[in-house]
C-alpha cells in the first residue's frame, strides 16, 4: 500500500527526519491561506497523487506571492498526473537547494534484508541514473541482526560526504528511516531528493513510502490511510459481480471461463507477442448477463483494442454460450473487434450460431489468439 507524500512526511517528522513545515489544501483559496500561515517568502505547491514524476507533469510549482500561490494552485488542481486527477495539494516551505541527493531503503528479496541506496545524483531522473550509470547508486545491505550501528551509518555516509557535520546528519537520517521502516513494516522508503541547503543542512524534500499489505493489520493507523486506486476500485467491483479481475495494462482484453484457462490464454497472448490487458475469470457458466458485465468492465479500460473471449463449454453447452453471447452483444455498443473461441460440448452448433454475427470466430485457442494479436496490430 502506498501513501501520499504529506502522510509520509508526517511519519518522517515523528521519527525526527528533517522536513519543512507543510499544510495540506483542497482548494486554491486554502492554499493562499496556508501561504500566509506558513509566513515564509517562498513556498512549493505539490500535487498529492499516488504516483511519481509529478515534477515533470507540472504538479510541482514554486510561488512567492499570494497571487502566484492562487494561480499555481488552480493550475495544479486542474491537471491529471498519469490519469489521476489532482484533488489535493501540499503547500510547504521551499527548501533552498545547493545539491540534490537520493536515498532509499527497500526490502531486498535476494539478500533477505533491507537494502540502503544512496546517490549524489538525486532529483527527478533517478530512473535514468539507475539505467545508464548504475555505478553511481551506492548500495549497502543492512544486516538484520546488527541494524544500523554508528560505525555502519558513518561508513556508508562517507559515500556522499566528507564533512563530519554532514556525515552525522546523514547517519541520523539513515538510522531514523530504518527504524521507521521496521516499526511500520514498510517495504520501501524513499527520499528523492534529499536536499543539501546552502547552510549545510539536509532536509527531505520528497517522501515516498510503501507498506507490506500483509502486515497492515498490525498498523491500523496506516491501514486507515488506504485509498483505492481506480484499478483497485474496478477489481473490487468485479469481485462483487462474481468475477476475478486483475488489470495488466496491455491491449488485448480477455474474457475466459476458469482461472486455469485464463492463465493459459494470457500465456498464449504473450507467446504471440501480444499484451494481455487483464486477467478475467468470469467463472463456470457464462450467461448473457455475465458477458455484458464483463464486456463493460473490459471496455472501461481505454487501452483495450481487442477483446478475446475464450470459452470452454463443459457442462455449459457451446450453443447456450453462443446464444448468450448474441444476446449480450445486442446490448453492447462497441467498435472494438471481438474474437471468440468456443470449444467443448456442441461446439460446431455454437460456432454456427455466431457465423453471421460481427464476432470473429476461431476454432482453436492459438488461432483465436493470433487473430486477436493481429487485430490489435491492425494487420488482420
Ligand atoms: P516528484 O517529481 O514527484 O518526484 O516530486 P519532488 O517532490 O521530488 O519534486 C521534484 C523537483 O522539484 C525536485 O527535484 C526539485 O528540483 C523541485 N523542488 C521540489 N521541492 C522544492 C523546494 O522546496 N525548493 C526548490 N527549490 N525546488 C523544489
Ligand atoms: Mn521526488
Amino acid at each position: 500500500m502506498k501513501i501520499h507524500e504529506y502522510q509520509a512526511k508526517e511519519l518522517f517528522a515523528a521519527y525526527d527526519i528533517p522536513v519543512k513545515k507543510q499544510i495540506l489544501c483542497h482548494t486554491a483559496d486554502e492554499a493562499v491561506d496556508a501561504y500566509s500561515r506558513l509566513n515564509v517568502p517562498l513556498v512549493v505547491l505539490k500535487a498529492q497523487v499516488l504516483t511519481g514524476g509529478r515534477g515533470k507533469a507540472g504538479g510541482i510549482k514554486l510561488a512567492d506571492s499570494p497571487e502566484k500561490v492562487k494561480a499555481n494552485a488552480e493550475a495544479i488542481l486542474g491537471i491529471k498526473i498519469k490519469d489521476i486527477p489532482v484533488d489535493r495539494i501540499l503547500v510547504t516551505e521551499a527548501a533552498d537547494i545547493k545539491k540534490e541527493y537520493y536515498m532509499s531503503i527497500v526490502v531486498d528479496r535476494n539478500t533477505k534484508s533491507a537494502l540502503l541506496m544512496l546517490s549524489s545524483d538525486g532529483g527527478i531522473d533517478i530512473e535514468e541514473v539507475a539505467h545508464s550509470t548504475p555505478e553511481r547508486i551506492y548500495k549497502f545491505q543492512i544486516d538484520p541482526l546488527l541494524g544500523t550501528p554508528d560505525f555502519f551509518t558513518r561508513k556508508v555516509a562517507f559515500s556522499l560526504f566528507t564533512d563530519i557535520k554532514l556525515i552525522n546528519q546523514l547517519s541520523h537520517i539513515i538510522k531514523s528511516l530504518y527504524k521507521l521502516m521496521l516499526e511500520t513494516d514498510a517495504s520501501l522508503a524513499e527520499i528523492n531528493p534529499l536536499v543539501l541547503t546552502p547552510d549545510d543542512t539536509l532536509v527531505a524534500v520528497d517522501a515516498k513510502m510503501t507498506f507490506d499489505d500483509n502486515a497492515l493489520y498490525r498498523h491500523p493507523q496506516i491501514a486507515a490511510l488506504f485509498e483505492p486506486t481506480e484499478e483497485e476500485k474496478k477489481e473490487k467491483e468485479a469481485k462483487s459481480k462474481g468475477f476475478s479481475y486483475v488489470h495488466l495494462g496491455g491491449e488485448i482484453g480477455c474474457m475466459v471461463n476458469g482461472a486455469g484457462l485464463a492463465m493459459a490464454t494470457m500465456d498464449l497472448i504473450k507467446r504471440y507477442r501480444g499484451k494481455p490487458a487483464n486477467f478475467l475469470d468470469i467463472g463456470g457458466s457464462s450467461n448473457s448477463e455475465k458477458v455484458v458485465h464483463a464486456m463493460k468492465l473490459l471496455l472501461q479500460d481505454s487501452d483495450v483494442k481487442v477483446v478475446l473471449i475464450n470459452i470452454f463449454g463443459g457442462i455449459t453447452r457451446c450453443d447456450d454460450v453462443a446464444n448468450g453471447l448474441l444476446k449480450a452483444f445486442e446490448q453492447i455498443d462497441t467498435d472494438i473487434p471481438v474474437v471468440v473461441r468456443l470449444t467443448g460440448t456442441n461446439e460446431e452448433l455454437g460456432r454456427a450460431l455466431l457465423k453471421d454475427s460481427k464476432l470473429y470466430v476461431a476454432n482453436t485457442m492459438s488461432e483465436a489468439t493470433r487473430m486477436a494479436v493481429n487485430l490489435a496490430l491492425k494487420t488482420y
